[in-house]
């Protein structure tokens, strides 16, 4: 294949980083599609009040792009949206970005994708890169009366900004980290803050210090600094948590368990410990990490709500003891639909088959990446990637190394297509199921990390088995034309 045009769906960070490095693989006809009028995916849609990236900055940074200006050590995501834009201008991939585009279908017929955007754009392309984002769909409770609340109520990926909060009596739902940051950061400002619990979660203590100016123009200047962080943080993570989580038995675990223990014993009134204390193990589902949740969660204008909630009504929530929590304003942090990966987009394959029937039982992906019958269409964080508490940005920048030198391979053969075969995506999900059962997300929690069977989706295997397998496509199992 020669000069293949590529189209990139989604200028968040995979896309950003996909055009950058199709850029420096000297594939020059590359147009990145994005609905939005702005870059950055997750960065520009999560503004609320607290948000902070929960790994490392150095860690959670492009490895060709360090960043020295990092303020901390988990820095607040208006900084990482501004880092994707700074990079994306630097590489020049803004050029090539078309706004307000939403690719609507995408279908392989005559040997070639065919797109349309839902604004009636049409292209096409011999490589379609997916970077549409996991946590991208906001997911919304089904709660009896919500519409009826005459407060402001709105999910935390849609932050209303016009909505004060200053001495407002706020309501939060849901327990994930996004919940745990919002209350930690709310707290002091409003007159009452309320989290509705449904489930309580494990909590590891993580300080947020910022770097000084010294340390800041300390990486300015040696950059090698920056690298030394990076590696140690990436070994920490990988050695002390990805890698164990896949062995529901690591001594690690119980480590990590312990530590949350520890913090939790810092809850001084023992009813509230309690109320607070998750019924499963520790990283069962994924753990949090805060600079004070449990300082925030005893304040004295704080107040958890275990009961279940009944209905929401013009004044508040009714929980099923009867007790109407009166509010001014209602935060859904209620998560995300993680199983729709690449759609509402209508993808249709070689075979013509719509892949929404092919995951009808839900998304599957080989090696997290590409699905039998749709040639050249490369999912970054696809289904049953690495997911858990590290960076997004290594998994796709393993997943990006290995697509370009599959897409070498072809083009160095005289062919122009890559699908996996058939008996290599079988053989893998058999094997992914197996070992899925032996991990901590299989120990007796619920969370977004299992399927509809109760089945944990994400890669079971060793974050170092995931370095492996991408470090070189094994072309045995790709069906090439
Ligand atoms: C609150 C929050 C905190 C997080 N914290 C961390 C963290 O600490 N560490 C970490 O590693 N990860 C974190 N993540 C995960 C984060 O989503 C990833 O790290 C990363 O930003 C994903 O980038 P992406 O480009 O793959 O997807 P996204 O950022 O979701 O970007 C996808 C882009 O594709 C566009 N798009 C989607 N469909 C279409 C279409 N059909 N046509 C055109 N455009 C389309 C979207 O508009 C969007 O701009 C967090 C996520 C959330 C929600």
């Amino acid at each position: 294949m020669s000069g293949p045009r590529v189209v990139v769906i989604g200028a968040g960070m995979s896309g950003i980083l996909a055009a950058i490095k199709l850029g420096e693989a000297g594939i020059r006809d590359v147009v990145v599609y994005e609905k939005a009028d702005r870059l950055g995916g997750t960065w520009r849609e999560n503004t609320y009040p607290g948000l902070t990236c929960d790994v490392p900055s150095h860690f959670y940074s492009y490895s060709f792009a360090l960043n020295p200006e990092w303020s901390h050590r988990f820095p607040p995501g208006a900084e990482i949206e501004a880092y994707f834009e700074e990079v994306a201008r630097r590489y020049g991939v803004d050029r090539l970005i078309r706004y307000g585009a939403e690719v609507d279908r995408c279908a392989f017929e005559g040997g070639r994708w065919r797109l349309a955007t839902r604004d009636g754009r049409a292209d096409e392309a011999d490589i379609v890169i997916a970077a549409t984002g996991v946590l991208h769909h906001p997911s919304h409770p089904d709660i009896a009366g919500l519409d009826g609340f005459t407060g402001a109520c709105f999910h935390s990926a849609r932050w209303d900004h016009a909505v004060p909060l200053d001495g407002r009596r706020v309501g939060v739902v849901g327990t994930g980290s996004t919940a745990i940051q919002i209350v930690t950061a709310l707290v002091d400002r409003v007159a009452t803050l309320r989290l509705f619990q449904r489930t309580a979660q494990w909590i590891a203590p993580a300080a947020n210090p910022p770097y000084s100016e010294e340390e800041k123009e300390g990486f300015r200047h040696d950059p090698a600094a920056m690298l030394a962080i990076r590696e140690e943080t990436t070994r920490a993570f990988e050695d002390g948590f990805a890698n164990v989580l896949v062995d529901a038995d690591h001594p690690m675990l119980h480590a990590i368990q312990a530590g949350c223990e520890a913090y939790l014993d810092t809850v001084r009134d023992p009813v509230l410990r309690e109320k607070l204390r998750p019924n499963y193990r520790a990283a069962c589902k994924r753990l949090i990490m805060s600079d004070g949740f449990y300082e925030a969660i005893q304040r004295p204008n704080a107040i958890l709500v275990t009961e279940g909630i009944e209905r929401v009504e013009p004044a508040g929530v009714r929980t099923r003891d009867g007790a109407l929590h009166e509010l001014d304003v209602l935060v859904l942090a209620t998560g995300f639909r993680v199983d729709q990966f690449v759609r509402p987009m209508r993808v249709v394959g070689r075979d013509g088959v719509p892949l929404d029937d092919v995951w009808r039982d839900g998304p599957f992906a080989y090696m997290a990446l590409t699905v039998p019958e749709l040639p050249n269409f490369f999912m970054l964080n696809g289904p049953n990637g690495p997911v858990g508490n590290f960076s997004l940005i290594d998994v796709a920048e393993l997943q990006m190394h290995y697509v370009m030198q599959l897409v070498e391979a072809v083009r160095s053969s005289g062919r122009r297509e890559a699908s996996p075969t058939r008996a290599a995506m079988a053989r893998f999900d058999a094997d992914r199921r197996q070992a899925a059962k032996t991990t901590i997300w299989n120990t007796g929690c619920k969370s977004w990390y299992l399927d509809a069977t109760g089945l944990p989706t994400a890669w079971p295997w060793t974050f170092r088995r995931f370095r492996d397998e991408m470090a070189q496509p094994r072309l045995d199992d790709f069906d090439l034309r």
